[in-house]
């Protein structure tokens, strides 16, 4: 059988992880997949649950509790809760602010991985997230790892209308036990202080067609 291609696109807080994925992946006809997207929808459902984010017993037995299904529509892989798409929701900043707590459990994150893992189902992909390129899909040949410089993430934030403690949320997502975010063995670092969005993605594009061209030979 042969194997999907998977381009693992991870990276700190705003550093365009988002906006270059999805350019890669229309680029290449790949579906798109959001990972934050699904951290984002726990926690959410935990709110919306009176849950305690701090109570890992209680997130872990949530995880294990709801009603979860993945769709791909338009090559966008989405995740349902209960049939519906919390789309606007898992983007508010009381949001933002508990994923975090929910992303530190151990049993959260092995629930994510396999049903990250199953997003294969769907061909090719492009995923974004922290831990693809090191927990979800080690050994793909396409790894990439998105920064800029603190005060530049946090301008873009600012311009798209969010405020958000970013220091916070990198420190958390670097400092937890479990698939903390760095950089993946054999990833291409990409720095992208100053560059566009466009830049960002044919950086991407171009490597990601010599390493496939190179498989050829
Ligand atoms: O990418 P996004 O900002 O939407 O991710 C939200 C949060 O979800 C991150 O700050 C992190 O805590 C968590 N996350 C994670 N592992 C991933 C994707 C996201 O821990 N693969």
């Amino acid at each position: 059988m042969i194997q999907p291609i998977i381009i693992a696109i991870d990276g700190t807080s705003a550093s365009g992880k988002s906006t270059t994925s999805k350019r890669v992946a229309r680029h290449f006809g790949y579906t798109y997949v959001d990972t934050g997207a699904m951290y984002r929808a726990l926690a959410w459902y935990c709110l919306t649950q009176h849950i305690d984010l701090h109570n890992e017993k209680a997130v872990g037995a949530a995880c294990r509790k709801w009603k979860t299904s993945l769709v791909n529509v338009d090559h966008q892989v989405r995740i349902l809760v209960d049939g519906y798409y919390p789309e606007k929701e898992i983007r508010t900043s009381e949001t933002s602010a508990a994923v975090p707590f929910v992303a530190a459990v151990g049993k959260v994150r092995e629930w994510m991985k396999t049903l990250q893992q199953s997003c294969s189902q769907f061909g090719n992909l492009v995923m974004e997230g922290r831990d693809i390129g090191t927990t979800i899909f080690p050994d793909t040949d396409f790894k990439f790892y998105l920064d800029a410089p603190l005060a530049e993430r946090s301008k873009r934030r600012w311009a798209d209308g969010v405020s958000e403690d970013l220091a916070k949320r990198d420190h958390s997502d670097s400092q937890r036990a479990t698939s903390p975010l760095m950089i993946p063995l054999g990833a291409m670092v990409i720095n992208n202080a100053g560059m566009t969005i466009e830049q960002t993605s044919q950086l991407i594009i171009d490597e990601v067609q010599r390493r496939l061209a190179a498989r050829k030979h």
